[in-house]
């Protein structure tokens, strides 16, 4: 079959590669429909996340159709459309009781940190993911949901991880009516969590990027008031001056990134700044969110050498959330905002492309090309 290839950073390829195989009785192999690349891929092509190895798969977002069920499934057939939530969970640990499937304790054999990813290196449990013609299901019975017959499969495909990230974004701000949030990035991410604020009742939404093109979508989609922080001399005094002088209630990282990567950035000699940004959203977020504030953090960072401005954070007695979004919980919540036409999320894909183009497609996404917000591939 063919299947996306990480050969290094910076280097990805489609090649022909084995078919996947039930492992395991509770496995499903799927054949894939639809599988984006996500800002998290990003990171991995970056080489800022720990042992990614070289042929290893990524993809976490993809839609597909079931062709074949280990002895232990029993809540999909074969034909089944599903779409397949981005965290890889048991459904029965101490974690995935509590609905945390981000933070599964069985399927990632690392155990400490994240629980298992599809196509997230062996720090998530050393999954081949989704952006391939068919990929293996581990736990089949807990992630894959049935696509509603009435939905789209490009806005299925986005309720793997874009939608279900930005909306847990706003959830755990814990924004109350009226409240005024930032979000630094107008990814794909931001901009969900910047529709999802006003979802929770948030009183004026704020998008921070240095994109324009990604900032007008913003303003348009969110609706937000946008500001591109390169035209801006200090964001923080900014935004201060911008809140009342008391600072945003509620801010939001959906950027992400570490020093790691942007040290990459400068040894590859890429044109792309988005890393030298990157460190800087967490510490313009902690610093301009109001005293006593919350700040949610879906970006995410390499797992070491990330400096949080702590005393800020004492000092301020700011509350910080931070998680992998649990697709799983709020997908029942998320069906029903899209049926009601509150979040149309495959307005946010830009580029449909084949599974063959994938190395133009990372290409495009990373050096944000040609108006990207998010690219799908089509195997
Ligand atoms: P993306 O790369 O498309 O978007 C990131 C945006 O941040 C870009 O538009 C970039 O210009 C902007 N940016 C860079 N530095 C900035 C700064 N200092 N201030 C404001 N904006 C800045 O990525 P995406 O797909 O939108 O994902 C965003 C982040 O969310 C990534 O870190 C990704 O790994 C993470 N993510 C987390 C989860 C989760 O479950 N927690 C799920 C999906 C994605
Ligand atoms: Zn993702």
């Amino acid at each position: 079959m063919l299947a996306m290839d990480y050969r290094g950073p910076y280097r990805v390829r489609a090649e022909q590669k084995p078919m996947p195989e039930i492992e395991h009785p509770e496995d499903a192999i799927v054949r894939v429909t639809r599988s984006c690349i996500c800002g998290s891929d990003l990171h991995l092509y970056h080489g800022m996340v720990p042992d990614t190895r070289v042929g290893m798969t990524f993809g976490h977002e993809f839609t597909g159709i079931v062709e074949e069920v280990g002895s232990e499934v029993h809540n999909l057939k074969v034909g089944d459309h599903v779409l397949v939530p981005f965290n890889i969970a048991c459904g029965k640990c101490h974690f995935c009781q509590q609905g945390l499937f981000g933070n599964c304790h069985e399927s990632n054999n690392e155990a400490t940190a994240v629980g298992g990813i599809y196509g997230y290196s062996h720090t998530a449990g050393g999954y081949d993911g989704g952006q391939a013609e068919y990929v293996r299901v581990p736990y089949a019975d807990v992630g894959p949901l049935k696509i509603p017959s009435w939905m789209d499969v490009d806005d299925a495909v986005m309720l793997t991880d874009v939608v279900p990230t930005g909306y847990q974004a706003a959830e755990m701000g814990g924004i109350r009516r009226g409240d005024t949030v930032v979000v630094f990035g107008a990814g794909p991410v931001g901009i969900m969590a910047a529709r999802c604020a006003w979802l929770f009742g948030a009183g004026r939404v704020i998008v921070i990027d240095h994109l324009d093109y990604r900032l007008e979508f913003a303003s348009r989609f969110g609706p937000a008031e946008v500001y591109n922080f390169r035209s801006i001399e200090d964001p923080v005094y900014f935004l201060k001056k911008a809140t009342d002088s008391l600072g945003a209630d509620v801010c939001i990282d959906a950027v992400g990134g570490d020093a790691a990567g942007s040290a990459l950035h400068t040894l590859l000699g890429t044109k792309l700044k988005l890393e030298a940004g990157a460190a800087t959203a967490l510490h313009w977020a902690i610093n301009s969110v109001k005293k006593g504030g919350i700040v949610s953090v879906v970006g995410v960072y390499g797992p070491t050498g990330n400096l949080v401005p702590i005393g800020n954070v004492v000092n301020k007695g700011i509350t910080i959330r931070a998680n992998q979004a649990s697709v799983k919980r709020l997908l029942p919540r998320l069906i029903e905002h899209v049926e009601a036409g509150r979040i149309n999320p495959k307005a946010l894909i830009t580029h449909k492309v084949p599974l063959e183009e994938v190395s133009d497609a990372y290409h495009i996404f990373s050096a944000k090309l040609d108006g990207c917000i998010k690219p799908v591939l089509v195997p």
